[in-house]
């Protein structure tokens, strides 16, 4: 009998952030669209082998195994990008760009939101400036994250230093797959 609680799970309580498809041992979860276009994880039992690592990697607040990141924030800070031309092409205060360029610099990578060749709006690597260039302003859709949570543990892994941009579901989803795999 399964029981854990992705497969009861409802829409209304799943993000979206692909960490349970992304950390199954055995390819087991699909991420399909649902009649509104959003991704929602799909379990397929016959390949399901049961670890629970989909559950434990949930960063959902309705997933009571996994409430850890629920927390106040230590510090807030505001800022806004004193560049007036930065400012026009990004789309508030310019922030993502000062710190996305200085991080670049520094010989960091950065992940954020691009459009492909077919206008899907996808999460992406970029450590050049040109790349981080095609990063800014806000694409109002839910991006496609797939194999990006792989990809920033392999950078880690490989010494970089990253600087991940997206939504705060998305940011939640990284910190457990992380937190699962590298115990950080
Ligand atoms: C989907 C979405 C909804 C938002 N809703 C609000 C809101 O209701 N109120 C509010 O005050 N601000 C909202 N924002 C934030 C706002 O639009 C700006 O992104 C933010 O103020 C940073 O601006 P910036 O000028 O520093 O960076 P920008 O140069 O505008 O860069 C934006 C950054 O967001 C990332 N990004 C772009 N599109 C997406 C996406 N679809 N998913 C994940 N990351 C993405 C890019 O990679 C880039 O790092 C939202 C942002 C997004 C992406």
């Amino acid at each position: 009998m399964r029981t854990h609680v992705f497969y009861n799970l409802p829409e209304s309580a799943c993000y979206g952030c692909q960490a349970c498809a992304q950390i199954c041992p055995v390819g087991a979860i699909e991420m399909l669209n649902n009649r509104e276009g959003f991704l929602y994880p799909k379990i397929n039992s016959t390949k399901c082998i049961e670890c629970n690592l989909c559950e434990k990697t949930c960063p959902t607040q309705e997933n009571v195994v996994n409430p850890l990141f629920h927390t106040l924030p230590k510090d807030v800070q505001a800022a806004w990008n004193i560049n007036f031309e930065d400012r026009l092409t990004s789309t508030s205060g310019g922030i993502f760009y000062v710190l996305g360029r200085k991080w670049i610099e520094n010989g960091g990578i950065v992940y954020g939101v691009d459009f492909d060749d077919h206008l899907n709006v996808v999460h992406t690597r970029v450590n050049n400036i040109a790349g981080l260039q095609r990063l800014r302003g806000s694409k109002y859709v839910q991006s496609d994250i797939t194999g990006i949570l792989q990809q920033v543990k392999d950078d880690l892994k490989n010494g970089l230093k990253v600087l991940f941009s997206g939504t705060p579901c998305q940011v939640g989803g990284l910190r457990t797959f992380l937190k699962k795999i590298m115990r950080i």
